[in-house]
């Protein structure tokens, strides 16, 4: 039987291992050995170590893959926030909010009420008033929109953070 001429990788005693041996334990330390060949050498290695640095790569993936799980749902996040943002007059982009929509309520049905006030005071004919109830009404949808806007909104950024900390967790 041919046999191979190493070192325990553990105390550095020299070992005789059968040349097919996958395994083998030290006689004087007792480790158990894995026999590693390449295409030049053969060396030993503790199987502990192996065991060890096998449990240690799994769990760096798991890191990774978790990683880039965070990473992919930030990205649609992103993505989907920008679908979320409304542009105001000066041109600034924001998020819609409820404060906003019922800002827009009461000043949309105040400026129609005293629209309507004012015509009717001067007594201008039927259809100027109800230019402001239109007023009102056009008011009222827009802040309606909005606000259901903001609620889908803020429904969609809980989503995110509560999946985003499952993740984490
Ligand atoms: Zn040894």
């Amino acid at each position: 039987m041919k046999l191979l001429a190493l070192n325990c990788n553990q105390c550095g005693a020299p070992l005789e291992v059968p040349a097919k041996a996958k395994f083998v334990t030290c006689n004087f330390c007792s480790t158990q050995l894995s026999v590693q060949r390449t295409d030049k050498v053969a060396y030993t290695e503790a199987i502990e170590e192996i065991q060890e640095r096998t449990r240690q790569m799994s769990e760096d993936l798991k890191h990774l893959k978790k990683q880039s799980a965070v990473e992919d749902l930030d990205r649609s996040w992103r993505r989907r926030r920008e679908q979320f943002m409304i542009r105001s007059q000066q041109g600034e982009l924001s998020v819609p909010r409820k404060g906003m929509a019922i800002g827009i309520g009461a000043f949309t049905t105040l400026a129609g009420l005293l629209w309507m006030g004012f015509a009717m005071s001067i007594g201008a004919p039927g259809f100027f008033p109800l230019f402001g109830l239109l007023f009102v009404g056009a008011g009222l949808f827009n802040a309606m929109r909005l606000s259901a806007k903001a609620d889908d909104f803020h429904r969609s950024h809980r989503a995110y953070l509560s999946k985003r900390h499952d993740l984490l967790s």
